[in-house]
């Protein structure tokens, strides 16, 4: 599917879709569908960028839905950090009848990416429902979830759900800046209780549709490579530039990141990307197979990898540990002598690499005593990959096949990064599984006019309706 590239296929198909996709949007939803959609227009609508925006508006709105559909006011709490006052989170505890269960929690952020109005081609604030699709920043990151779960929980209220467990709401703030504030990894530091679960569902895995849009795997997601940045520096007399030396720290660290960019970590593999390239061969042409069979086999075959790099860049990623120069910093005017030269580095470390061994690697590569090498920001917590048990994975399997017969349940690993890894480092199993298919293409997340099918919107919806009323009546942690 990701291999084809018939531009004009395409085209071909969306009409044929848009079509159906106009008629389905003729239909008037059913009347928990019509709350569901009012649900997350409100949620959408209100602007959560960490510019202009408030976490805390949005979670006092969906509290205010809780509290319509009758989930009581002492099982819900909005907490913001006394320096923070847009910065809220809302913690939401569904009651189950055994309270010496664990609960599950449904953790999704309310946070959403910049967005420029003047770039989009409709108001990125404004929820827009075109051709079959839903248009607006956070249309799928993560405002999708976010919606889904809270439309959830009054779901199940309304028709007096009784689960085992606990199920514990997290909307929280932060996860798109990090750097600057981290709503999870605040409530760990202050709240932690309310971070306590047999296991939380989250965002980091979506479906896979093919070009004809028909769903072919659905993915969850175990685990996710590490975020690191390095902040390279050398510095220098400097001088006039009249009097060039024999070198200069630009040339130096560029030196360095020529041979920074040509190397490659090592290929490794983990029992969850083990288990995703092996799905993956029933998925892809011949050849392709072939290259996954390679790689999967004991020592990776190096020059199967490179050509499935070609093929799809994220399979690279997830693969090995990656590092890549994001930004440069040098010079302080045209006629001097560069007196500082600076780089950063991100990398995105597989789990199981220690920070301080890629952080020696870079060093040996830059080969430049004069280089001086940092981690950025406070420390990561540690990669770690929750265990994919039969407990999580028979009921996937089995609704899987109920809503979207035939299609695989694909592991994967997420080269990005989620609040998950706070999560997990603390000991809370995290998984990334939405139900919400894509088309190769993708939602845009993060870009310009971010979007989301109706159709995946509403399947997902379904999907984790089920799928969380069967974890809370499970036994699982
Ligand atoms: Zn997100």
């Amino acid at each position: 599917m990701r291999y084809t590239g018939a531009g004009t296929l395409v085209v071909a198909v969306a009409l044929a879709l848009s079509s159906s996709q106009a008629q389905a949007q003729a239909r008037t939803p059913a009347p928990d569908e019509a709350a569901f959609r009012a649900l997350y227009k409100e949620l959408i609508e209100i602007n959560t960028t960490l510019s202009v925006g408030s976490c805390t508006e949005a979670a006092n709105a969906m509290r205010a839905r809780l509290l319509a559909a009758g989930i009581p006011a002492a099982d819900m709490q909005v907490l913001v950090p006394p320096d923070r006052p847009k910065d809220g989170n809302l913690i939401a505890t569904y009651r189950g009848t055994d309270p010496k269960a664990a609960p599950i929690m449904l953790l999704a952020h309310l946070d959403v990416v910049e967005a420029r109005r003047e770039d989009w081609t409709r108001d990125p604030f404004k929820l827009v429902e075109e051709d079959g699709w839903f248009y607006a920043r956070g249309a799928s990151d993560d405002k999708a979830m976010a919606a889904v779960f809270t439309d959830s929980l009054i779901r199940y209220r309304k028709e007096g759900f009784k689960p085992r467990r606990d199920i514990r709401l997290a909307l929280t703030c932060g996860e798109e800046t990090s750097e600057t504030f981290d709503g999870v990894d605040w409530l760990l530091k202050h709240h932690p209780e309310t971070m306590k679960a047999a296991f939380a569902l989250n965002e980091g895995a979506g479906g896979e549709l093919d070009e004809h849009g028909k769903p072919v795997a659905l993915q969850i997601q175990a685990g996710e490579k590490q975020y690191q940045d390095f902040h390279l520096e050398l510095t220098d007399p400097g001088g006039h530039s009249s009097r060039p030396k024999k070198t200069n720290p630009i040339y130096r660290l560029s030196a360095a990141l020529d041979r920074i960019g040509a190397y490659q970590f090592p290929l490794s593999l983990n029992p969850t990307t083990r288990a995703y390239f092996t799905s993956q061969i029933e998925l892809v042409p011949a050849a392709v197979a072939e290259d996954i069979k390679a790689v999967l086999r004991e020592p990776p075959d190096a020059a199967a990898a490179e050509r499935l790099w070609t093929v799809n860049p994220a399979w690279n990623s997830m693969l090995r540990t990656t590092c890549v120069a994001t930004m440069v910093n040098a010079g302080h005017a045209p006629n001097a002598l560069p007196q500082r030269a600076s780089a950063n580095v991100n990398c995105r470390i597989l789990p199981g690499v220690p920070v301080e061994a890629v952080k020696q690697t870079l060093a040996r590569l830059a080969g430049d005593e004069g280089i001086a090498i940092t981690t950025v920001g406070p420390p990561e917590p540690a990669a770690v990959a929750p265990a994919l048990t039969p407990a999580i994975m028979q009921p996937v399997r089995k609704l899987a096949e109920e809503i979207w017969p035939g299609v695989a349940v694909v592991p994967t690993m997420s080269t990005g990064a989620t609040d998950g890894r706070y999560l997990n480092a603390a000991g809370t199993p995290t998984y990334g599984l939405s139900g919400m298919f894509h088309d190769a293409e993708g939602s845009r997340a993060h870009g310009l006019n971010e979007r989301i099918r109706v159709k995946s919107l509403m399947d997902g919806r379904r999907f984790l309706y089920e799928i969380v009323k069967i974890y809370a009546n499970g036994t699982e942690g």
